[in-house]
């Protein structure tokens, strides 16, 4: 899928495609990103889709950047290390908490059959439900919503990311992670910085928690957040 060009000019769009092409290779695969179906949903992703148009030229820096409403579209290297952590199948069903501009949620989208992500804030749902139509993610749904109680409705997920950092593992997203699933989320004390975690249902009562890395993610917030 080619969604998008910009500004419909060849020349900036293939520079973009070329920085893109860079940044797989070094941030991705040069640190150790090494599922394929991961590389392959980055490659084909256009990140300056997701961004405003003043900050194309930072489209492939492996930096956060700046959205709307104060909050920001993760480091490509951290989306690529969540997917990865995910574990995803080409079946799964999985629910992102923490919409922002949906660039992870079209990354996700590339990997697996159905997306359901979850944005508390009713203008940047608007807006990443709008963009991913438009670019033809149409295994993406958005939802408005706290999604600190995950989204019951279609629960239960094979599969569960949190884009935003967590105080603890919200309860309600436990409960709603398939036999199997795989829940990776942000934890930590204070609101500035998190240890990523992998939490894996192993039954109907007992998980397994894993300690992945260090991260710095904007707070969760919500009935189950902060
Ligand atoms: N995945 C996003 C980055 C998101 S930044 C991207 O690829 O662009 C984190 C997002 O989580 C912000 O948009 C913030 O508004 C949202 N958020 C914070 N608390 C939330 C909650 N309880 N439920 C849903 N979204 C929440």
């Amino acid at each position: 899928m080619t969604p998008w060009r910009v500004g419909g000019t060849p020349d900036a769009a293939g520079s973009l495609e070329r920085r893109r092409d860079i940044m797989v290779r070094e941030h991705l695969a040069g640190r150790g990103i090494r599922s394929q179906a991961v590389i392959r949903a980055m490659e084909e992703v256009p990140r300056e889709a997701f961004i405003p148009e003043q900050l194309w030229e930072h489209a492939y820096d492996d930096n956060p950047l700046p959205i709307d409403e104060g909050q920001t579209i993760s480091q490509p290297y951290i989306v690529a290390y969540m997917t990865e952590a995910l574990e995803l199948g080409v079946s799964d069903r999985v629910l992102e908490i923490g919409t922002g501009s949906g660039y992870a949620a079209a990354v996700l989208s590339r990997i697996v059959a159905t997306v359901h992500s979850v944005e508390r804030l009713e203008g940047l749902a608007r807006s990443a439900r709008e963009r991913l139509d438009r670019l033809g993610y149409s295994n993406v749904l958005v939802h408005e919503g706290d999604g600190t109680l995950g989204w019951p409705e279609h629960a239960p997920y094979d599969a569960i990311v949190v884009t935003a950092g967590a105080p603890r593992v919200p309860p309600p997203l436990l409960h709603q992670l398939a036999i199997g699933g795989r829940l990776v989320i942000p934890v930590g004390p204070v609101p500035e910085f998190q240890l990523l975690v992998r939490v894996r249902r192993l039954n109907e009562d007992e998980y397994r928690t894993e300690e992945l890395c260090g991260v710095r993610f904007v707070p969760l917030i919500g009935a189950k957040g902060w």
